[in-house]
Formats: C-alpha cells, structure tokens, sequence
C-alpha cells in the first residue's frame, strides 16, 4: 500500500494526494493550484494519473484549492464518485460552476488581448512603430460589444480564419455541471463504502462549515490500516462551527499515518475572544464620523462569520443598527447552504439563536444585494451603512467599485478581515493604509491605482484579525495532543515550505514522528 503526494506539497494550493491499494486507487481531495497563471497553468493542466483508474475521490472540503480540479477529473472520465459531507457537496455546487465562470472568462479575456495584438501588428505590417492611438481604438471597438463587454463571437471567427493560438478554459460552466453529479454527501460519524476494501469516516475539522478529517481505512493483504487526513484544520471556539473532532470511535483511534496541513506551522493567532469587541469599536467610530464600512471578504466562511458576530452586536445593543448589504452573488448563495444545515452548527448558535427562533444570517437590517443595477445604486447611498462584499483581497468583483467610490473619503472605513497576498490591492491598501493612520494622516495621502484610475486613500484603513479558518501552531498541536488518537507517523503538507518544515521539527520535539514529503513523493505504509 502506497500514497503519493502531488499537490499542496511545501505549498498551499493544489490539494491531492494518491492512495494506492492492490484494490482501490483512493484520491484525497483535487483542487486547483492557485497564483500567478503563469506558474500555475501547466501544473492545472495536467493530471499526473489516468483519471479512469482512480476508484473514488475523498473531499475534505469545498474551497477551491481543494475541490477546484475535480471537473478536469470527471472531463477525463473519472468513473466513480465524490464522497464528501453533504454541506460540502451543496457548496460545491456554487464553488465549482464560480471556478468554471472564472476559467472561461479569464480564457475569454486572453483571447481577445491575443487577436488585439494580432490585428495591432497587421496594421503596423510587422513594422517596429508603435500603432496608433486611433487605430487601436477602432480595433478594441471591433471586438466588444458596446464599452466593456468583449465580443466572443466575434474573436472566435478571427480566431478559426488566422493563426492564432486559442485559450481553451480548464474547464466549462457545463463541465463542472457534469462534474456535480458525481457528488455524495454523507453525515459526519457516518462511513462512507469507498473502495473493494475500503471505507470513509468524517469528523469535524472546525475549518469551514462542511469540513471533514478524513479517516479512511482500508484492508490490504488481511492487515487493516488507517490513513487520517485531516483537510484544513480549523480554530477552537470559531462562531458557528463545531471545534475540530477530538473524540474518535475506538475503531478510528490508531492511525498509520496522518496527511495534516501546516499553513500556519510555524506562526500564532490573536485570540478569537478579541473579535467582538474589536468589531464593536470600530463600527462605533466610524458610524459617530457619519461613514459607512466597507469589508471586502472571502465569500464561504468569513461572509457568515461577519453576519453571525454584527447580528450578535445588534441584538446586544452595541451599536447603532445601520443597514448591512451583502454584496457578491456567490455570498448570498453560500449564506443559503449555510441556512439549509442548522444541523452542523455549533452548541452556542443553538442557544444564541436557534433557541429563539432567530436565524443567524438573516436579521432585519440585511440586505442581499442582486443584480449589478442594485449594487451600482448602493455605490450612491449617503447614509451610514456596511459592505461586505468580494473579491476578499480586492482583485476583482463588486468589491472594487464600493472602494471606487468611498476611498477618496475620510469619514469611511475599509475594515481588512482577511490575509491579504502579496501583489494584491487588499496587500497595498492594508500596509500603505495603516503606515498613513501611523503617520497619524499627516502629509498626503497613499495613492493607489485600480480599475484604471489612480485614488489617494483616504478612508481610514482598520485591521481585525482573529477570523482565521485555519489553527495556527499551537492549536493544531493543541488537537493532536488532546485528541484520543494515536499516530505512528505524520506527513506534514499543505504550508509554505518554511511553516511545513518548522512544524515537522516542532511535532518531532514534541515527541511526535513526522516528515515533510516532496512534490510527487510516493511512500509505502507498513
Ligand atoms: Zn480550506
């Protein structure tokens, strides 16, 4: 019996992992590398197995970076099925045809920049000088249909009649519909047949709503074996959501070897107590300046989050009760599958809301925003209000043009909730915000350029940490050692490769047998 680590090894994206048996050929998740396209495109492209031998696939959860390949799976004709938890399998619904909408459009927009380039040079005849101005004015009007939307028709035929290299999507909005029906969902505690000798049993991972530790276990050769592979492993005391799983049925408890993430391997959290109070501060500060909030946030989880603790705060009196716009299509949908399982909430949402009749996410003052009309309104409305709305680091989406118009202004705030990358506006306005309220405002502002346009930011800029999905150090040590498990061996994945060896090392100190394998790595267990 043998596992194989291809993806989300000394990285954290592209989660998948091989277990191989003389029966079965069982995948740990399949998700999608994630970055710069240039790094990642390759890598997403190819399947480093013939998705036809594969027997099932294992999911621990619906983020992209996990679940996000599994239609280029079924495109290549995966027979089998997807076992995950049945939240899981509802996001996945929305998660995965939001990927496919992004891969076309991103293939789309490729497109028409290669046949622009193209028409630009027929128009110079391959000569050095630089078009027009004009020219390529008329050129772009040529290939969109009135000012922003790009005209796929049109560039397809440009495309079949010369040579020019087409972008083909990783995947189709009707591909990850085919995918879709492949999934399975099954209760946590429940086993799940996966294999000729194989079974599959959830339990809480505390990360997201729907996250599972996977124990898969498999017989092989009249030996039984137990592989735990945990997914993300989430915070203890997170609203909402149950703690990760510290209690195992007898039969799960002795484990072979454990797949665990380390994204935070070597690195410490404020504490989750913090949140609510933080948040109260900050609502009342900029509400008493007559500003509205605008939170750009991850669109599963930290949306939800947000509703449950501003809901908290509302009842409790705490703060004015200004009117809260979620604003992004997918949030909305994923607050849905949120209200469609009371079932795998946590004992307090029970008896903060449940008890009383009370939803969490859906509270008079909410208000989910639809259509781009709609939103495009609320970039107008004067009064104090709050917006949560994606991209999560300001890279694209509604979030943008909230920004777009309330930057310029000092009475607003932008509230940063999330881990801001490298490279993206959320980074610029979080580190250049915070050095100008440091600076106390003086001199000018922070300029930052997006959406064409330069702005000097001169909203206040806030940070809010604590709402990490994922346990940091000494959590995830906290549920090792609390657990009722014992494990012969730890594979540490899923960290950048620093956090995955400083952990490794830490779980080594800590008595514990662990290693950090290579990309492609493949290990027997005995
Ligand atoms: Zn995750």
């Amino acid at each position: 019996m043998q596992i194989t680590f291809y993806g989300a090894v000394r990285e954290v994206t592209g989660s998948m992992h091989l277990l191989e048996t003389g029966n079965d050929r069982i995948l740990m998740d399949c998700g999608l590398f994630q970055g710069h396209r240039k790094e990642t495109d390759e890598k997403n492209r190819t399947l480093p197995f013939d998705a036809q031998t594969i027997t099932n696939v294992v999911l621990s959860h619906a983020h992209i970076d996990h679940s996000g390949r599994i239609p280029l799976l079924t495109k290549n004709n995966f027979p089998g099925r997807v076992v995950c938890t049945r939240v899981t399998r509802d996001a996945c619904k929305y998660l995965l045809l939001d990927s496919a909408h992004i891969q076309e459009s991103d293939a789309d927009y490729l497109n028409y920049k290669a046949v622009r380039s193209f028409l630009s040079e027929m128009k110079t005849s391959g000569s050095k000088k630089n078009i027009s101005k004009r020219d390529l004015n008329d050129i772009k009007k040529q290939l969109k249909k009135g000012n922003h939307q790009i005209d796929t028709e049109k560039i397809e035929e440009i495309i079949r009649k010369y040579p020019i290299e087409a972008v083909v999507p990783l995947y189709s909005m009707e591909d990850a519909e085919h995918a879709l029906e492949s999934f399975e969902g099954y209760p946590y505690r429940s086993t799940a047949t996966i294999g000729k000798n194989a079974t599959c049993t959830f339990y809480e991972a505390g990360h997201i709503l729907g996250s599972a530790l996977s124990m898969i276990k498999v017989r092989n050769n009249g030996r039984k074996y137990t592989v735990c592979y945990t997914g993300d492993i989430g915070r203890f005391n997170k609203p909402i959501i149950k703690d990760p799983a510290l209690h195992f049925e007898a039969t799960d408890q002795d484990i072979d070897l454990m797949i665990m993430e380390s994204t935070y391997g070597n690195r410490f959290h404020e504490p989750i107590k913090d949140l609510k109070k933080g948040l109260k501060k900050i609502l009342n500060e900029a509400i008493e300046r007559g500003g509205s909030i605008i939170i750009p946030a991850f669109a599963y989880g930290r949306t939800q989050e947000l509703l449950y603790v501003l809901h908290e705060l509302y009842n409790d009196k705490e703060v004015p009760r200004i009117p809260v716009f979620v604003d992004s299509p997918l949030a909305t949908n994923i607050t849905r599958v949120f209200g469609e399982h009371p079932e795998v909430y946590d004992l307090e949402t029970h008896e903060t809301f449940l008890q009383k009749g009370h939803n969490p996410f859906y509270f008079d003052q909410v208000h989910f925003v639809g259509s781009v009309e709609e939103s495009m309104a609320l970039n107008r409305e004067e009064k104090p209000h709050i917006v949560i709305s994606a991209s999560g680091m300001c890279e694209a989406g509604r979030v943008l043009h909230h920004l777009r118009h309330k930057i310029h202004n000092p009475r607003h705030t932008i509230l940063i909730v999330g881990y801001m990358a490298q490279n993206t506006l959320g980074r610029r306005i979080l580190e250049q915000g915070l050095a100008y309220e440091q600076a106390s405002r003086k001199g000018p502002p922070p300029m930052l350029k997006f959406l064409n346009k330069i702005y000097p930011l001169k909203a206040r800029v806030r940070q809010l940490g604590g709402f990490s999905a994922h346990g940091d150090r000494d959590e995830m040590v906290r549920f090792l050692k609390t657990s009722n498990l014992r494990i012969k061996k730890i594979a540490v994945v899923h960290g950048e490769e620093d956090q995955s060896i400083a952990f490794a090392q830490h779980l080594q100190n800590e008595g514990f047998s662990a290693f950090v394998p290579n990309p492609g790595e493949t290990i027997g267990i005995d």
